[in-house]
């Protein structure tokens, strides 16, 4: 849930760096006569994802394997990235490196959870071959996010999980993911989503579904577990003689970090500590 500056590289150039790798000259030639308007492709889904449509692209079924621009089929198409894109030695390798870096190593769709390890398919190459190597389909993320998406690409449009290069800034700015404390020892935090009251039904919905998609709940209480000792620790000791009040509002200057991005877990986890009254006037043992 951290937006991203748009990629530096064009569907152009991705495709000819991708396409310098086939080791064939004829099957180069095949590949590059396919494409004969790149630019109206991307200009095509660079559209749909500022309006948040990208749902509506035509969609192949997992199974199939039809021809989709020229005379390539799907297999070929993806190929174009398995094996002209990621691969180390190739051309394109390059471009694949710097998509991946462009996220400063945090992944922006857990909102910096995991590291960026991959590039994941905001558009799933299976069901969209036609984006398997354009850049502003290429998002950079970790690999508990790219492997344990559980379902396919939102069929409408209250289903699509955030997109870091189009959507719109509210999603990256406004606070959605809130945190309630549940009293225990050691006490747990449980995430969850509360998108502001102004916003459309359309967006309160896709914030539901991009937490829910990538199991953030879940992820978010396991970071909180194992950081709330520290928090803790410092109740117990240097803070055991303040009142219940400066400690809530030491917790509440921690929720305010400027380096983190809104609905990152820590700066939702330190607010919601700092409302929570029990946890404030709680002596811990
Ligand atoms: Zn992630």
């Amino acid at each position: 849930m951290k937006n991203l500056s748009l990629p530096e590289v064009d569907f152009s150039t991705a495709l000819a760096e991708a396409i310098a790798g086939i080791s064939d000259a004829a099957t180069r030639q095949v590949y590059t006569a396919a494409f004969d308007a790149p630019q109206e492709i991307e200009a095509n889904y660079v559209a749909c994802a500022r309006a948040a449509n990208l749902y509506a692209q035509p969609r192949v079924a997992t199974t199939e394997d039809p021809v989709i621009c020229g005379s390539l089929r799907k297999s070929d198409l993806t190929k174009l990235y398995t094996q002209y894109f990621v691969p180390e030695g190739k051309p394109a390798r390059r471009l694949y490196e710097a998509l991946k870096v462009s996220a400063g190593g945090k992944c922006p769709l857990c909102g910096g959870v995991g590291h960026v390890r991959n590039l994941d398919h905001y558009l799933p190459k299976a069901n969209f071959p036609l984006y398997s190597v354009l850049p502003v389909n290429l998002i950079p993320c970790c690999r508990d996010c790219n492997t344990e998406k559980l379902n396919e690409f939102a069929n409408v449009r209250e289903n699509q999980t955030l997109h870091p290069y189009f959507d719109n800034e509210r999603f990256f700015v406004e606070q959605w993911v809130h945190a309630r404390v549940i009293p225990s020892e050691p006490p747990v935090l449980e995430y969850y989503v509360h998108p502001p009251d102004e916003w459309e039904r359309d967006d309160k919905l896709r914030v539901e579904a991009h937490f829910l998609e990538y199991g953030l709940a879940g992820k978010f209480s396991i970071e909180a577990a194992a950081d709330l000792p520290e928090t803790i620790q410092t109740r117990r000791t240097t803070m055991s003689a303040n009142s219940s009040e400066d400690f809530s509002h030491y917790l509440a200057e921690k929720g305010k970090t400027p380096t983190l991005p809104v609905n990152n877990w820590r700066r939702v986890m330190f607010s919601a500590l700092a409302l929570d009254r029990w946890f404030c006037s709680h002596t811990f043992p």
